[in-house]
């Protein structure tokens, strides 16, 4: 047996393990994450390093050929668990459970070394009594040594003075100052600067009094905790019912408790408020790690968090791989943001990885959101998570009016401009009286799905039901299963010809809205409009000084701002999210909706909200106008268990790249073939195990690259990493030269 090891533990380092034997007597007891004593080198120095593999296989280096001149490995190191060995442990469970190499889960756990140069501060401490001191004094004055006196003399007075004063303002040489170090009169530290990203902030008490509601949630997690049951909660509160002072208190608590707290947030989501609410809270002893900041800056960040320096690290999803020693709690607010999943491989889920995390380390963990994703709330209501609810808004403000605009209706009065009847008149209105609105069209990458205008008819797959893609020659795709038929002329449903994709922009609206209000100050923001760096906060400040009296943008716009002066917000298209070829599609409708409405209406005066759409009867669209998420969800769900799509059943999506469409075709079809083996016929005919596709992927190439994909689904999670390990075996048999591919499990984005 070998064990690949790496020495040097860092992120550039984990490419070129080195391999060792591991000799008869540390069999049983080696361990992927533990920390072993090597010899290294030419002078074989024994020296630590971390297993991260154990394989039968003799891989590297000139011992490949003759296994026996192999070293061995000496030790297993009596330091017990280290951080490093978490993270380690860590990039395994990844590795094993979302596809992907033990190095590239290894890469995105482990913090990269810096790039850049770290500042390092070195000071010099007074060692020795003040008598030795004053004795050496003596003796360098009779000695006529002037600048060792001149350095004894300070001392006397600083217990520690900055090495670079002490070479420069008071001119003592360095020989000098390390004969007063052997005499064990000082000391030379050096200390690494830590960049503190958010600089200091003033420390204030803005503690709230808990409401009961609150008060309940914090002292049964406590109490769970206290009596050292670690368990998952979720936390259903709607915008503004106190959730993150919840979140504040047991942070708090646990951190009192001698550890260590991540708090996740989707950076789009994390306002000033709440950081600086942070700050006053913990003061120093938290940080926050963004996309914003250097590889030094967030090496630094890693390094306080090592060596206990920070208590709370506030962050997106990476925050999860702060190496803390010892974790009481994960907070993850907003659970049901798609930004917490990784597009990257390994591509994991932070909130599936934040349970993991927890088990390392023994930690407990708290899910918060206006709008739960149907995996938590499902595993909530299946007694797996603690489920909490907090129903009032704390800052007072009453919930929106929302009104629904039938779009067939409108068209059937001869209504053909993007805004309806009720939306322009309540813009008049609000024109009038110098009040702010928002118009929000919630085009989500690439929707080309077919509609039909006049009775909202949406083609969609019947195997699947989601809806058809249009693409290139008049065909209609399903991207899960790969059905497909001709495009239609006339609706299927009505027979009218109004069926067609729906195409307008956040540009197109701008210019409209400017034809029916000339006298309307407009401000757009889109992926176009926020290119540059600082725009996107440029627009928001301008928006919010009150520069413009309407924002036109995309989904940018709801998330997490607050605008008092909003009163009406206009959701243009509900169906563009709605008929998104993805199984999601209504969840996602009913959290944009719902997190769209609240806008409305946060100040003193009563907000409303006018819904747009070809399906007003959808329950997504009428469970959000009544905000309403359990009429929601028990809706929701049912789709998800007639077709066992997850949370009900999980799914594995294999995808694959080719530049030479018809082999990324084949070997789709070919790996398909054997993942169908799997399939016992009578689960597939209790359809509890189900294979769909190939299909071409809804973005069916990119950058000339051709990408096809397939699904399995079936209940149990464990049984799909057997068939992805499969799978991998045939690739690596296969060697595909201008084929790869990629496994998703559980996914949320399915373009
Ligand atoms: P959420 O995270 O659910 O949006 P917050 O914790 O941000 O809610 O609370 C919303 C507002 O209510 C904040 O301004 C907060 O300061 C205030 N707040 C929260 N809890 C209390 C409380 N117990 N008493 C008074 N005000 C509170
Ligand atoms: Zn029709
Ligand atoms: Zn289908």
């Amino acid at each position: 047996m070998y064990a690949d090891i790496i020495v040097d533990i860092s992120h550039e380092k984990v490419d070129r393990p080195f391999q060792y034997r591991i000799p008869d007597r540390l069999i049983d007891r080696l361990s992927v994450g533990m920390e072993v004593l090597v010899p290294f080198g030419r002078g074989n120095k024994l020296t630590s390093g971390y297993v991260i593999d154990i394989t039968e296989h003799c891989n590297y280096g000139p011992a490949k050929d003759d296994p026996a001149r192999m070293k061995e490995i000496f030790s297993v190191s009596q330091n017990g668990v280290t951080v490093e060995s978490r993270l380690i442990r860590l990039a395994e469970w990844m590795h094993t459970n979302y596809g992907s190499t033990m190095i590239q889960a290894l890469k995105t756990v482990l913090p990269a070394k810096q790039s850049v140069k770290k500042l390092a501060v070195r000071k010099v401490e007074r060692r020795g009594s003040r008598e030795e001191l004053i004795a050496a004094l003596g003796e360098a004055q009779r000695k006529k040594q002037t600048a060792k006196a001149r350095l004894l003399t300070e001392l006397l007075d600083n217990e520690t003075i900055p090495y670079e004063w002490i070479t420069g303002k008071l001119g003592v040489s360095a020989p000098a100052i390390k004969s007063l170090e052997r005499a064990e009169l000082l000391c030379v530290v050096t200390e690494s600067a830590y960049r503190n990203p958010v600089g200091n902030w003033e420390t204030g008490d803005a503690r709230k009094n808990l409401s009961p509601a609150q008060q309940g949630i914090v002292t049964e997690v406590l109490g769970d905790y206290d009596a050292g049951r670690r368990g998952t909660y979720l936390i259903h509160g709607i915008t503004g019912s106190g959730k993150t002072e919840v979140y504040m208190a047991l942070i708090e608590q646990v951190v009192a408790r001698g550890k260590q707290a991540i708090f996740l947030i989707p950076e789009i989501a994390l306002t000033y408020q709440t950081l600086v609410r942070f700050y006053q809270r913990f003061g120093d002893r938290v940080s926050l790690i963004n996309s914003t900041l250097s590889a030094g800056e967030k090496y630094d960040q890693c390094e306080r968090a090592k060596n206990r320096e920070i208590d709370v690290i506030i962050g997106p999803r990476s925050a999860l791989f702060t190496p803390f020693p010892d974790i009481g709690l994960i907070v993850i607010d907003e659970e049901h943001e798609s930004s917490y999943k990784s597009e990257n491989t390994p591509k994991y889920h932070a909130r599936e990885t934040a349970l993991e995390v927890a088990r390392l380390h023994g930690a407990s963990v708290v899910l918060g959101s206006a709008t739960p994703s149907l995996e938590s709330y499902y595993r909530a209501l299946h007694g797996e998570y603690k489920l909490f609810q907090l129903k009032e808004r704390l800052t007072g403000g009453t919930l929106p009016r929302v009104y629904v605009a039938d779009l067939r209706n409108e068209l059937k009065e001869g209504n053909r401009s993007i805004f309806s009847v009720k939306l322009q008149e309540l813009l008049r209105d609000r024109l009038e009286k110098g009040e702010q609105s928002m118009l929000f069209l919630n085009r989500r990458g690439y929707s080309g799905f077919l509609s039909c205008r006049s009775c909202g008819y949406v083609v969609k797959c019947p195997h699947c039901d989601v809806s058809l893609s249009e693409h290139a020659g008049g065909r209609l795709i399903c991207h899960y299963c790969g059905y497909e038929i001709p495009k239609m002329k006339q609706c299927p449903q009505c027979g009218s010809r109004y069926i067609s994709g729906f195409r307008a922009g956040t540009q197109q609206i701008e210019e409209k809205l400017k034809e029916l209000f000339p006298q309307a100050r407009v401000l757009r923001m889109d992926a176009d409009t926020t290119r540059r760096k600082d725009s996107y906060e440029k627009i928001l400040s301008a928006f919010s000084g009150g520069e413009a009296d309407v924002l036109v943008g995309t989904q940018m716009i709801v998330k997490g701002h607050d605008f008092p002066r909003v009163t009406l917000v206009g959701i243009l298209a509900a169906d563009l999210s709605l008929s998104v070829a993805d199984f999601r599609a209504g969840e996602r409708t009913f959290q944009l909706l719902t997190q769209a409405a609240g806008r409305a209406g946060r100040g003193e005066t009563p907000g409303e909200v006018v819904i747009q759409t070809y399906q007003p009867e959808h329950y997504a669209v009428v469970h959000s106008a009544s905000q309403d998420y359990e009429a929601f969800y028990r809706e929701e769900i049912l789709y998800r268990e007639m077709l066992s799509y997850p949370p009900v059943s999980h799914m594995l999506a294999v995808q694959v790249f080719s530049k030479d469409e018809e082999g990324g075709r084949n070997l789709a079809g070919r790996l398909a073939k054997e993942a169908e083996t799997f399939i016992d016929p009578a689960e597939r005919l209790e359809k509890r195990m189900l294979l769909m596709g190939p299909a071409p992927a809804s973005i069916g190439r990119i950058n000339d690259i051709f990408r096809f994909v397939f699904y399995l689904k079936y209940a149990n999670y464990g049984t799909l990493v057997k068939v992805k390990d499969a799978l991998e075996e045939r690739i690596r048999e296969w060697q595909p030269r201008e084929e790869s591919v990629q496994f998703d499990f559980d996914p949320i984005n399915t373009m």
